[in-house]
């Protein structure tokens, strides 16, 4: 059986060269965030490559996520940083994964867990403070304090989420920070000494070091993509992943005539339209028709008329010798040109961890080591 004509390739050189790029910007552990499988990753090769380079804890958004990590690596930390259940504090205890504690309620099902099982339950506990998601504010305070006396559990870190740090003002970021470090304080002086703070995300770790503390939380620079237009234009990451299809047809259509869906395209001149066979349910976005670019023989190419569940049509009328079975390049390079996913998430107004998350399932990752041998 041959390999479907659209792929995803996943240099792990690359997220190596970035892990130590980025950790040339931090004394701090760095903690990948491998959350919604290793943002379109593919989070078990990831985890293993960044074990490789050093990192011992993994970040995910789910304790779904941390089980399918710790189904193949045992013995590794994972920690869930984004909310877990009150029914899932057996298996969070049993399996040792690190919750995100920001209720009282769930501290306490977590420890009745842990006395259950005879053993020490770690957690961190979220403070929210500004972001306005989860996590707990000044006022609950004496929950915290509550928690610090739970049986059975170990406090081991706190965090807090910055609401603005990939902007270029940073004024609310500072307060942010005033606010945790304030907080942290507090319950340092009440007798609750917390061995890990952490606030930083790539953004943060990239632009704001006085938020990196003894652990930071990097997600999308891994991956080589910058957390906004305005933040690590310099830094030398490289997008890790590439997205790759082979021409499926090409034709020539005549002046006035149509391509696809609701014939939004209708050719203005003799046209040569090159069909490639990715869609939306790849997760090539729908409101990309008639307004992204791929790239093909290293040209600029205008995807034409709406794009379809399974197919995309291109331009390729000034595209001399196109064929069927050339290389289109969605995401990547392509001679001297490219298109990376920001590029991509500005033609829809949106962010390059949704391009990358949304490249789904149905497109093979196929991983590119070139120090293995
Ligand atoms: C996703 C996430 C991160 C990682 O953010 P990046 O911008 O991708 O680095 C860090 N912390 C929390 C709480 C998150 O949800």
């Amino acid at each position: 059986m041959g390999l479907r004509q659209v792929w995803a390739e996943v240099n792990l050189q690359t997220l190596k060269e970035n892990y130590f790029k980025l950790q040339a910007y931090t004394k701090s552990e760095m903690m990948p965030i491998v959350k919604a499988d290793a943002y379109g990753h593919g989070v078990i090769p990831v985890v293993k490559t960044l074990m490789a380079c050093g990192a011992k804890r993994f970040g995910v958004a789910l304790m779904q996520e941390a089980l399918e990590i710790r189904a193949v690596f045992p013995e590794l930390t994972v920690m869930v940083i984004g909310a877990t259940e009150l029914d899932q504090s057996d298996t969070l205890v049993k399996e040792e994964i690190i919750p995100s504690v920001f209720q009282l309620s769930q501290a306490q099902a977590l420890s009745e867990a842990a006395v259950k099982q005879s053993k020490a339950a770690r957690i961190h506990i979220k403070i929210d403070t500004g972001m306005n998601r989860i996590g707990f504010r000044e006022r609950d305070f004496a929950d915290i304090m509550k928690i610090g006396s739970l049986p059975n559990l170990f406090i081991e870190g706190i965090f807090t989420h910055f609401a603005t740090s990939d902007q270029r003002d940073l004024s609310f970021v500072r307060e942010q920070l005033d606010r945790f470090q304030t907080f942290y304080n507090k319950l340092k002086e009440a007798g609750l000494t917390i061995p890990i703070r952490h606030a930083a995300n790539s953004a943060a770790i990239l632009q704001f070091p006085e938020s990196h503390f003894e652990l930071v939380r990097a997600g999308i620079s891994l991956y080589g993509l910058t957390p906004s237009s305005q933040v690590g234009g310099t830094v030398g990451l490289e997008p890790v992943m590439s997205w790759k299809a082979k021409v499926s047809h090409v034709k020539g259509i005549k002046t006035g005539e149509a391509v696809s869906y609701g014939r939004t395209f209708q050719a203005a001149y003799p046209t040569r339209v090159a069909t490639i066979p990715v869609g939306y349910a790849d997760g090539l976005r729908r409101a990309l028709s008639n307004k992204g670019e791929m790239l093909i023989h290293g040209r600029r190419s205008i995807m034409i008329g709406r794009i379809c569940m399974d197919q995309t049509m291109l331009e390729v009328t000034k595209i001399p010798g196109v064929q069927v079975g050339d290389v289109v390049t969605i995401l990547g390079k392509d001679g001297y040109d490219q298109i990376t996913a920001t590029e991509m998430a500005e033609w829809i107004d949106t962010i390059s961890y949704e391009v990358v998350c949304g490249i789904s399932k149905r497109v093979p990752r196929v991983y590119v080591d070139l120090t293995e041998e």
